[in-house]
């Protein structure tokens, strides 16, 4: 769903192509499209109709929900900055090209390409795991500390793990022991029961065609040592902890909710 600020971008998008009548001859289309990058929240540029700008920049990088320090000192302002301002923003551009090397992707929403990708889609794979991967790590961190589950997903980590602190002692082991990069997942089966799983690189359990436990996950740790060298060099565990009490679990519920069938 577009937001009204972004169907307002759009629309003084297209009247500012109608105003300078530039647009049939394609001279402003690009320039167009890479300044709305920073602005736009993660969305599909549907609504711009013209599908040479749909084509050219159909996902974009979201914007950080706080400040590069706002997590600081557990996660540091420099790693967020390079995390975000880099690596998300690598992933985001390469997933672009990917699909359009792959046109069978093109138009889809980051949920549908990634339960339609094989393990030889090599870039949409690593790059679409990516930019699903960290839009959700951003949403799922929260400046100040953070408030333990409550209400609903209280019960439901309560109902699956018999306690929180059983639930955080496997979460945290899942993490650790994922070998090399790659991430540890909260999700969602199809009974809408709460399970814990790990994957390798930026693969994830919406990829059905790739990983073995699939689900829908409503909370996931990156532990790539891009997440956390600069501050905790070998250190994984005390990144671990310190992730712990960063979680938004406002956000986790609300993922939870909407992952319900
Ligand atoms: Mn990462």
């Amino acid at each position: 769903m577009l937001s009204l600020q972004d169907k307002t971008n759009a629309m003084k998008k297209r009247d500012f192509i109608k105003l300078t009548g530039l647009a049939s001859a394609g001279l402003i289309i690009a320039p167009l499209a890479s300044c709305s990058d920073a602005a736009v929240p993660e969305t599909k540029n549907e609504e711009t109709a013209a599908p040479e700008m749909a084509a050219q920049a159909a996902f974009v990088l979201p914007q950080l929900p706080f400040a590069f320090d706002a997590l600081a000192p557990k996660i540091d302002a420099m790693t967020m900055e390079i995390h975000h301002g880099k690596h998300h923003a690598g992933y985001v551009k390469k997933l672009n090209a990917a699909i359009e090397a792959s046109p069978s992707f093109a138009g889809m929403s980051i949920e549908d390409i990634l339960a339609k990708v094989e393990a030889d889609d090599t870039g949409v794979r690593n790059n679409g795991g990516g930019h699903y991967n960290h839009s959700m790590f951003w949403k799922v961190l929260t400046p100040g500390g953070a408030s333990a589950p409550e209400g609903a997903l209280a019960e439901a980590i309560t109902s699956s793990f018999g306690s929180y602190d059983a639930f955080a002692e496997q979460f945290a082991a899942a993490a650790k022991t994922r070998f090399g990069s790659g991430w540890a997942w909260l999700n969602l089966d199809a009974s809408n029961k709460l399970f814990i799983s790990s994957s390798p690189n930026q693969d994830n359990p919406l990829m059905v065609n790739i990983v073995e436990e699939t689900g829908t996950p409503i909370l996931g740790i990156d532990v790539w040592e891009h997440a956390y060298y600069l501050n905790y060099q070998n250190k994984r565990g005390d990144y671990i902890s310190s992730f712990m009490e960063l979680i938004n679990w406002n956000v986790v519920e609300e993922n939870m909710m909407a992952a319900m069938k």
